[in-house]
């Protein structure tokens, strides 16, 4: 695949050598749009892995979660379907202060991302109980793999997807991972595993500060990154009339 726009990920500073540092991505044509169309609440991650296949050149299901993110909202600013700007998406909030229901345009150019810093993959920290573990990041394969029994990831599955081994054992299979995270026998070692996350935030940032319009009270608000892939099929008007188009008149 020659064509196409090279983008930068936003881990390719501190990916593994084996990693793809850039990939080749093609805007969304009318195929994808039609596998998008048949988006709904227990497909969501199947449809992006078979989306994002038919326009990236790589693997797509090796790639981190927040890389497949970045794509994401590459797809949405750079695929122009409709006459509205693809940049500004209305992100509706319930304030948490007052319960104002209300939504407001965010420009998706004007937000920041984030490059992945002082990470190495996989990182091996010390649990409080004395457990050595090594951990990575999520990739599109672990939301794959969660999807087969959940509709819904949480916490749990996400940070049982991140293990990689022990001092005692290797994990092979999700179920591995999981049973591991069940049988924790200390809570803070929950704790420290799920602060991963934390410590290596980067990409698209997953919350916006939002400022409630009647009572000025600022909370986050998580950003729906399946509604930017759920994008509306209105298509650009080409200026014209079918009518026009007729040759045989
Ligand atoms: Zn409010």
């Amino acid at each position: 695949m020659s064509e196409g726009f090279l983008v930068k990920l936003p881990s390719y500073k501190c990916s593994p050598d084996n990693y793809p540092k850039e990939v080749r991505i093609k805007p969304l044509n009318i195929k994808s749009i039609r596998k998008i169309s048949s988006m709904n609440q227990s497909n969501g991650v199947q449809i992006i892995e078979a989306v994002l296949n038919d326009l990236v050149d790589t693997d797509v299901k090796e790639l981190y979660q927040k890389d497949i993110e970045f794509l994401i909202l590459w797809l949405r600013m750079n695929s122009r379907f409709s006459d509205t700007n693809p940049n500004i998406i209305p992100l509706g909030y319930t304030c948490p202060n007052c319960s104002t229901k209300d939504s407001k345009n965010i420009d998706l150019s004007k937000i920041e991302i984030k490059e992945l810093n002082g990470y190495k993959e996989p990182v091996v920290v010390k649990l409080p109980s004395g457990i050595i573990v090594k951990q990575r990041l999520l990739k599109l394969k672990d939301l794959l793999d969660i999807s087969i029994t959940k509709e819904e990831s949480t916490i749990f599955e996400l940070v049982a997807s991140t293990l990689v081994s022990t001092d005692k054992e290797e994990f092979n299979t999700f179920e591995e991972k999981m049973n591991f995270v069940d049988n924790l026998e200390s809570v803070e070692d929950f704790v420290v595993l799920s602060k991963f996350f934390e410590e290596f935030d980067y990409g698209f940032p997953s919350s916006l500060e939002i400022e409630c319009r009647n009572c000025k009270a600022k909370f986050n608000v998580t950003l729906p990154f399946e509604d930017f892939f759920r994008m509306d099929a209105t298509f650009v008007s080409t200026g014209k009339s079918y009518r026009d188009y007729i040759v045989n008149k």
